[in-house]
């Protein structure tokens, strides 16, 4: 028998459950678990291996997987996983991926389910952004690929179908994009992967609010016409991944249509805070947008990876993909049919069925259950901010827009290295995991604020360990003087 199935389903089945019990007993008992783990040389050493040849029994596997993997992942289950901006998951989630497995659909194309779901997620996301019924919806792994995909489409808006065949070669004028000193680094790539180049994007320095600065966009923009070039996009930044700052939206779609440049959002961070009433007002104009990018991998907890890209102008969409492959041929009727598929929206062919997990986490928790997580992280991230205004040791580096907060030890002298210690040394301990980032040339710690999980006694927990470990080096200093 060559087929790869189990010889007993029954065993199968029990092994089965087995570990489904053992991953939501983990989810269940994280808190009590450190945030982050080394992964000691027992551990890294089964991954060093040479491939297997020979069968090993599926249970004996799996207790490898909850002994040398399980343990040692990002964190971001954790409540007080505070580095980067990651989803934390949800229980629901697990289900989901496992049907999903079972399933195993392949999202490119066709006529069945997968690709009724996802387009009731993109008309979702239609009616909360207030795009037309007629916007394309796109599952991609995250903001990164998404922000490409938008980068790539708005080029060809704007040089014509032709230029998915010639290239650049027939592309007179250079073509300029902007965002701000804030934007994201998938940004830059994007134009590196679109062969313009990252120095094409002009990165525009940002005001004192962490937003991109309108009249330095304007004069930016009557320079490079100024000087022969061809300003086509401006990619607005919904929630900044340094301090969360959210773009002036409406004025930069007013720029955008007076300068005919394609008003793309990322909307990595923020879009799903339009879940909330309360943020809904600081995204106002995102409705004046050619797309979006945005991920239900971090606000929205579904598991890894769920980006998503919405195209207002579903023709602008399949211009720049739809194809015409003998073997991607449509029928009238059966599994062929069917006008627009997923591979002529992006440059995905095979797909996973990503949207039923977000459809899943959905219909299970309700939009509102969300919304108020999102609203949620925002006032205990307001909560940080004010306990560290109070703190004599330590001071805020910028505002609060959303959920990220931007701090660091009070005095100048070695600030940059104190502040990474500090935040290496809470990754070691296992007690919480901020991150930093550059602010004004200084290393500041950041605390991004995502998990569904998180209390205000783990933001007391990491800033009292913030604090005693301040006292701890601010004492090392003095000695050393
Ligand atoms: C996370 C993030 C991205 C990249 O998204 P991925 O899902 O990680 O690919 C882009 N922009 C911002 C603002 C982000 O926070």
């Amino acid at each position: 028998m060559t087929s790869l199935d189990p010889h007993d389903w029954k065993a199968f089945r029990q092994t089965a459950h087995h570990a489904l019990d053992g991953i939501i007993t983990m989810l269940e008992h994280v808190r009590d678990q450190a945030v982050w783990k080394a992964l000691p040389d027992e551990s890294q050493s089964v991954f060093e291996r040479q491939m297997r040849r020979f069968p090993r029994p599926l249970d004996e596997v799996i207790s490898d997987v909850m002994r040398h993997v399980a343990p040692f992942g990002t964190g971001n289950t954790h409540p007080r996983f505070m580095g980067w901006v990651h989803g934390a998951g949800t229980p629901v989630g697990i289900v989901a991926e496992m049907i999903s497995a079972g399933l195993n659909l392949n999202c490119g194309g066709r006529y069945h389910v997968g690709l009724v779901v996802e387009r009731q997620i993109a008309s979702w996301l239609a009616d909360l952004i207030k795009y037309p019924p007629t916007a394309t919806g796109l599952f991609v792994t995250g903001s990164s690929i998404a922000n490409f995909i938008a980068i790539y489409i708005a080029l060809v808006a704007r040089l014509g179908p032709d230029y998915r065949s010639h290239g650049h070669r027939k592309v007179a004028k250079k073509m300029v994009a902007y965002t701000s000193a804030h934007g994201h680094g998938c940004i830059g790539r994007g134009l590196e992967m679109a062969g313009l180049g990252s120095n094409q994007l002009r990165r525009i320095p940002v005001d004192a609010a962490g937003r991109i600065s309108l009249p330095l966009l304007n004069e930016a923009i009557t320079r490079d016409r100024d000087n022969g070039f061809d300003p086509f996009l401006v990619v607005a930044t919904a929630g900044s991944v340094e301090t969360g700052a959210v773009d002036q939206l409406d004025e930069l779609g007013a720029i955008a249509a007076h300068e005919r440049l394609w008003f793309h959002v990322d909307g990595a961070i923020g879009a799903l805070a339009l879940l909330s009433d309360k943020l809904r007002p600081l995204f106002r104009g995102i409705e004046e947008s050619q797309s979006i990018a945005l991920d239900f991998h971090k606000w929205g907890h579904v598991p890894y990876d769920a980006g998503f890209l919405m195209v207002r102008n579903s023709a602008a969409n399949l211009a720049a993909f739809s194809n015409s492959q003998s073997y991607l041929q449509r029928g009238e009727r059966g599994l062929a049919s069917g006008d627009v598929w997923p591979c002529d929206l992006g440059p995905d062919l095979s797909r996973g069925f990503r949207a039923l997990k977000t459809w899943m986490t959905f219909e299970t928790l309700g939009s509102d259950a969300i919304a108020k997580c999102i609203d949620e992280n925002c006032s205990l991230a307001a909560y940080m901010a004010r306990r560290i205004e109070a703190d004599p040791l330590l001071e805020l580096k910028a505002p609060v827009a959303l959920n990220i907060v931007c701090f660091g030890i009070r005095t100048t002298k070695d600030a940059s290295a104190i502040n990474r210690e500090i935040v290496m040394n809470l990754h070691e301990q296992g007690i919480a995991a901020p991150s930093w980032t550059q602010l004004g040339g200084e290393t500041v710690i950041r605390c991004a604020i995502f998990n569904h999980r998180t209390t205000r006694d783990d933001v007391d927990t990491v800033l009292d360990a913030i604090s005693r470990l301040v006292r701890h080096y601010s004492s090392e200093q003095e000695a050393s003087q």
